[in-house]
């Protein structure tokens, strides 16, 4: 009989798969290089070597969480705006009054490219020290073609740095620049003409975003936006139905986006037009939280439909100043009414679906990526209900420490 050899394997330990083995006790997890090599319950186990053998004493193991959806790389802060804020003003009046977006895009010009990287770097460890092995970050604070390939440029170089999954996202219709002078369709010319193809030419974004609302892009304008995108075979995404329902989740399902994110204002037909497309519902409570909107994205449509819900941070100076996916998990539970399970699938498996990469990462099956935590929890809910505590305790990227 043939006997494994695993480089190591993971003992008594409790394993929340996201897959559809649910939940293994007493499970087993062993690698070979950066993949994992087995998972499932410690009788099932074959016979085995293992170079090294780590006794998990109970403690439950987590594919590492997936952040899909980030703003992580800016310039500055918008703290001095914050005070605005809690006087009453909203996301639509400060950014009318000059604030907002365009304070962040003049900051991100003038920052260098090694500053932008230096600066990003303590965001990035918050998430890494909770565990997080993937995350997403987008450009959209250049609003130039020199500074939205800085941004993507500094994205990834942040993988680099540090042992994480970095995926990147194009978001060059996230707001009009002041320069453009209202005019917003030659902005758009500008993106998909000029920006977009000296991004693409120095492979620099995995996806392409727009941020289709009354103080964004029309529904027609982030069409064009995704025509061109897909000319250059860039899957999108889109920041829709936020503030209102345009319409913009149902355009976007033409386009087979792989997330539509925000979506508080979101109707039955745009829930059904992203359940035809598979795309992913992407919820972001921070932002709900920070700037205190009132309209809940609809959960109860996206269960009826079928429709997988993902959880992230939106870190961003502006709506969503968020450093915690723990605390987003919380924040998915309470705001949002989703269940502790729907929640940590929301930073796993469906996660990984909106970066379109769940046939390699979310799950902890064989095969997949040697990508996980282990966590100092008793009870699996612990993750979701506790607010402020990091009961991380250990985690492995690619099958190392
Ligand atoms: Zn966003």
């Amino acid at each position: 009989m043939s006997v494994a050899q695993y480089d190591a394997i993971w003992l008594n330990a409790r394993l929340f798969t996201a897959s559809h083995h649910g939940i293994i006790e007493d499970g087993a997890l062993a690698i070979i290089g950066d993949k994992i090599a087995y998972c499932g319950t410690r009788a099932d186990l074959p016979p085995y070597n293992a170079s090294q053998t780590y006794d998990c004493a109970g403690r439950w193991i987590t594919p590492g969480l997936i952040d899909c959806h980030t703003h992580l790389v800016f310039g500055g802060n918008r703290a001095n705006e914050f005070e605005m804020r809690l006087n009453g003003a909203t996301y639509e009046q400060i950014a009318k009054a000059g604030g907002g977006i365009v304070s962040t895009v003049k900051a991100t010009r003038e920052t260098p490219l090694e500053t932008l990287i230096e600066q990003a770097l303590p965001r990035l460890d918050c998430f890494i020290n909770e565990g997080i092995t993937t995350i997403e970050i987008k450009s959209g604070y250049g609003l130039d073609t020199k500074t939205e390939v800085k941004m993507l440029k500094a994205a990834r170089a942040l993988a680099k740095k540090r042992g994480v999954n970095i995926t990147t996202t194009f978001l060059g219709a996230h707001a009009l620049p002041l320069e453009a002078n209202g005019d917003k369709d030659a902005y758009i010319d500008l993106v998909c003409n000029e920006m977009l193809p000296a991004i693409v030419a120095e492979c620099l974004a995995d996806s392409v975003d727009a941020f289709c609302e009354g103080i964004g892009f029309s529904v027609a304008q982030t069409r064009r936006v995704f025509e061109a995108a897909h000319k250059y075979n860039l899957p999108v995404k889109l920041h829709a139905e936020q503030l209102s329902n345009l319409g913009g989740a149902i355009m976007a399902a033409e386009f087979n986006a792989q997330s539509c994110d925000h979506i508080e204002y979101i109707d039955e037909a745009g829930v059904k037009a992203m359940a035809g497309a598979g795309s992913v519902a992407v919820l972001l409570p921070g932002a709900y939280y920070f700037i205190r909107e009132k309209q809940k994205p609809p959960v109860s449509l996206f269960r009826a439909h079928n429709v997988p819900m993902a959880l992230a941070s939106d870190c961003n100076p502006g709506s969503s100043p968020m450093l915690s996916l723990l605390l987003t998990l919380n924040m998915g539970a309470t705001l949002f009414s989703m269940t502790v399970q729907e929640c940590l699938e929301a930073v796993t498996i469906n996660a990984a679906k909106a970066l379109g990469q769940a046939a390699h990462i979310g799950s902890l099956e064989t095969g997949k990526f040697a990508d996980f935590a282990i966590w100092n929890v008793e009870n699996i809910n612990e993750l979701v209900y506790f607010i402020g505590r990091n009961p991380l305790h250990q985690r492995i990227f690619r099958g190392k420490a």
